[in-house]
């Protein structure tokens, strides 16, 4: 089987051969093809099998999906230039800015679509990084990393802005939430990255506060080594008919 098969977008195709990767996976096959058509899904793969390009692929097809419906829209709609009581809103951000950049919407700036949450601030720079690699050509792909053990000022910078794919660790992103400095009213796609090393390391009440602050109709996929005991209650409480995947 080759990207193209599974209907990747150019884009990625393009830095998926850039990086040297001829074939997907097998959890990429399996995962991929249900994650695009939004799917929830509990998958339990090993760490090395290619996982995250499994859910950071169908993530990146979100985000160029948003793009090309902004320029529909901006097609469809041109923007009014100078509008006075625009640029003195100041949600608004500078004068004809919301019309020309991809990240604004209605008149703020876009929260992220996509949460990434990992138990640990190595993992979460990991897939930080698969982010980058993986969206190289994705033109002003926006992601930032939300972990602890960093000063928050950098953080809330990249917080503050219009933003595609955000990653955290749960102890640091509830930090943010609960100093209303981060959104995540327009989280369309939610991953669990280990979750079973999440719940082990006590985060299960952080990731029910975080979940609830995103909207009840996103996708949620959830990767973990085994889904039974409070992994299998947690994955019954937020996914919705979810397909189970061991590849
Ligand atoms: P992961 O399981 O996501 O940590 O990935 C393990 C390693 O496999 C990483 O170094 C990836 O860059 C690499 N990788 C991911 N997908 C592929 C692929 N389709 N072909 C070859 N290597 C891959």
């Amino acid at each position: 089987m080759s990207f193209e098969a599974l209907n990747l977008n150019e884009l990625l195709v393009r830095a998926l051969s850039a990086a040297g990767y001829t074939e997907p996976t097998s959890v990429q096959a399996e995962a991929i093809p249900p994650a695009l058509a939004c799917r929830d899904l509990m998958v339990s793969s090993r760490t090395g099998s290619g996982k995250t390009a499994s859910f950071m692929l169908p993530a990146l097809m979100r985000v160029l999906a948003a793009r090309d419906k902004a320029a529909a829209e901006r097609k469809a709609a041109p923007p009014v230039e100078a509008a006075p009581e625009r640029a003195e809103r100041p949600d608004r951000g500078p004068r004809g800015f919301g019309a020309r950049n991809p990240g604004f919407q209605g008149g703020k700036p876009s929260g992220p679509r996509v949460l990434v949450l990992a138990p640990t601030r190595e993992l979460a720079l990991q897939v930080a990084k698969a982010a980058s690699d993986y969206g190289r050509y994705v033109p002003g792909l926006r992601v930032a990393t939300v972990v602890g053990g960093v000063p928050y000022g950098a953080q809330l910078a990249a917080l503050r802005g219009p933003l595609d794919i955000l990653i955290a660790t749960p102890g640091r992103l509830i930090d943010h939430l609960g100093s209303g400095k981060c959104r995540l009213d327009q989280i369309e796609m939610l991953v669990l990255d280990e979750a079973d090393r999440m719940l082990d390391m006590g985060f299960i009440d952080d990731i029910r506060l975080i979940t609830e602050a995103t909207p009840a109709q996103r996708q949620t996929v959830m990767y973990s080594a085994t889904f039974s005991g409070n992994v299998g209650r947690l994955a019954q409480d937020l996914l919705r008919d979810p397909q189970r995947i061991e590849a």
